[in-house]
């Protein structure tokens, strides 16, 4: 059998190791100690964030139907959230997200859907690849940081943010070149608990005109443990801004600017922690949808080949694994 690496374990990797073990013996390696990648869980007794994506809508067929096994299972659930706009600290627009088409998490954590896609996968977590080594005539080794060799491979599907993407691929490759073309942008999320909630009529908040862009009550997403938890992002530009920037002052910089904008008294949080994420998001991209090199047997997805959003990852996993098909 054809022996394929794919490399991160967030939505677009396990998409495309779901898709290709009927075909292929195929590995997943991933850093961290978990999977999901960008949707991201963080635990902090008692209370519970997802610090990365927030949500995530199903527009195209292919989507929805893979959601609807998970949905049946309730692992995926709509959040009816009460959802406002916010203008320079007015609400200029109101709506509740069960008026109109779904949107939708993972229960009970963001990272859940990553872990029910995990079942039955050979994957390699805490592996970090540093190297990809070889050629197309002898196969791929895969590295780690102690030059360990992680294994051979016919074909290597790098599933990780662009840039990450573009470092990781042989320098020979012609992927290389595309992918540094991909501009992902930073976000830092703010995470605070509270032991009494904090007096707001509504769940989920766009913001404009101010340095944070979104406002959530994490803990009124379905399932959730009930401790009272705010998820706040920076905008994009202010994170590129400060990227480097001390975490202390980052923090204290956005809680202050979370306090102008939802005109509240934030200073009982019990908990608080920030999250810098380097690759973030990127805007609507054209092209295939996906990266691939026939001749040298490497191939690139994730949502930075479409959208920064869950769903493009999918598509992304989804339509290569179908290109990929037609190779193996
Ligand atoms: C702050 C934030 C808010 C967001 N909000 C939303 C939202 O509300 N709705 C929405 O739809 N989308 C949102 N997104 C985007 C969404 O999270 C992504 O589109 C999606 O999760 C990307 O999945 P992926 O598998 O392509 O990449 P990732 O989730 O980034 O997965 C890549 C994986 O590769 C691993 N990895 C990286 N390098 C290596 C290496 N060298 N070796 C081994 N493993 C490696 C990483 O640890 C990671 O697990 C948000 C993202 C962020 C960061």
């Amino acid at each position: 059998m054809t022996r394929i690496a794919v490399i991160g374990a967030g939505i677009t990797g396990l998409t495309l190791a779901q898709e290709l073990a009927p075909l292929a013996e195929v590995a997943v390696f991933e850093k961290s100690r978990g999977y999901g990648g960008r949707m991201a869980t963080r635990q902090a007794d008692p209370y519970q964030f997802d610090h990365g994506a927030q949500f995530f809508t199903a527009k195209s067929e292919a989507f929805a139907a893979f959601l609807q096994p998970f949905i049946e299972r309730r692992c995926v659930a709509r959040w009816d959230a009460n959802f406002v706009e916010i203008d320079a600290g007015s609400i200029v627009s109101r709506r509740c997200w069960a008026d109109g088409p779904a949107h939708y998490v993972a229960t009970p954590c963001m990272n859940a859907l990553a872990k029910q896609m995990s079942a039955g996968l050979d994957i390699r977590l805490a592996s970090r690849v540093t190297r990809i080594v070889g050629s197309v005539a002898d196969g791929w080794q895969l590295l780690d940081q102690q030059h360990t060799v992680l294994g051979h491979y016919d074909w290597v599907v790098v599933a990780i943010p662009a840039r990450q993407a573009a470092e990781l691929l042989p320098a020979s490759s012609r992927l290389r070149a595309p992918i540094e073309q991909k501009d992902m942008l930073g976000c830092y999320s703010l995470m605070l608990g509270f032991r009494q909630e904090l007096a707001l009529d509504w769940q989920a908040a766009f913001v404009s005109g101010a340095d944070i862009s979104w406002v959530s009550n994490d803990s009124s997403k379905p399932g959730r443990p009930d401790y009272y938890s705010l998820l706040v992002h920076s905008t994009n530009l202010w994170a590129e801004k400060n990227i480097d920037a001390d975490d202390e002052w980052v923090t204290t910089r956005l809680c202050a600017e979370l306090a102008r904008v939802i005109d509240r008294d934030i200073s009982a949080a019990e908990h608080v922690a920030l999250h810098r994420w380097r690759y973030a998001n990127i805007g609507r991209q054209a092209g295939e949808g996906f990266l691939l090199d026939c001749d040298n047997r490497l191939a690139a997805a994730g949502d930075w080949c479409i959208h920064g959003r869950i769903e493009s990852a999918y598509l992304s996993a989804l339509r290569l694994a179908q290109r990929l098909q037609l190779e193996l």
